[in-house]
């Protein structure tokens, strides 16, 4: 069983895996790689000039990795369902269980839907941890949101989710603190 399972590898769904993984969570990231970043040219990331969406990803992807995250691209999530102590994840290739998931699937809704996550209109009601209403499910980004949809903002909702899921698990609030000692 997985702690995380995060279904979608744009920028919200990279940002979780990031934080999850770099802070000792087994992880596993989901992605059709349909993600909006391939047509976009970033110039409003805060500490990014300008970046290709093409290249933000490969250095995403890249990071998620080197802290130990498991990427399975080009896997779909058919389904996400609760069971006693998580939740079972089926994708069109085989089943996996996770402690929590963090759903990351841009304005695609329908697995949130599935799961029986409440709406606020037409997107799925989040508190701002970014916890739906089934305890331990997350939603992040544009399926959060009617419009402001951002990749920076995205990145925040991932980075939200997983630092709750860090403060639930270490029974504290959690802070992602490094200081220039810790750079190599
Ligand atoms: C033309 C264009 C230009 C843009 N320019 C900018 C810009 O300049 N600056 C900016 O900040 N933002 C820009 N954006 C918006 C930005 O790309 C998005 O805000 C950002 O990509 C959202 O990230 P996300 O992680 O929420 O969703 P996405 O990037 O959409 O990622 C969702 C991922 O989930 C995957 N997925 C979906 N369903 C499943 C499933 N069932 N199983 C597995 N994987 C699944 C998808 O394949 C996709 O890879 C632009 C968007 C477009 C379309």
């Amino acid at each position: 069983m997985y702690d995380v399972i995060v279904v979608g590898g744009g920028a919200a769904g990279l940002s979780a895996a990031l934080f999850a993984s770099k802070n000792g969570l087994d992880t596993a990231v989901f992605d059709t790689d349909k993600t909006w970043l391939h047509s976009a040219h970033l110039f409003n990331y805060l500490g990014l000039e300008s970046i290709d969406g093409d290249e933000f990803l490969e250095t995403g992807r890249a990071q998620v990795e080197s802290f130990g995250a498991e990427r399975h691209q080009g896997e779909a999530v058919t389904d996400v369902a609760t069971m006693d102590d998580g939740f079972h994840v089926t994708t069109d290739a085989d089943q996996y269980e996770s402690r929590y998931v963090v759903l990351a699937t841009g304005s695609k809704r329908a697995l949130a839907e599935g799961l029986g996550c409440a709406f606020d209109g037409d997107v799925v009601d989040v508190d701002v941890t970014m916890e739906t209403s089934v305890a331990n499910a997350y939603a992040t980004g544009a399926m959060v949101r009617d419009e402001e949809w951002q990749a920076i903002i995205s990145a925040g909702d991932g980075a939200a989710a997983a630092l709750n899921i860090l403060s639930k698990e270490k029974g504290e609030h959690f802070h992602d603190f490094d200081t220039p000692e810790d750079a190599d």
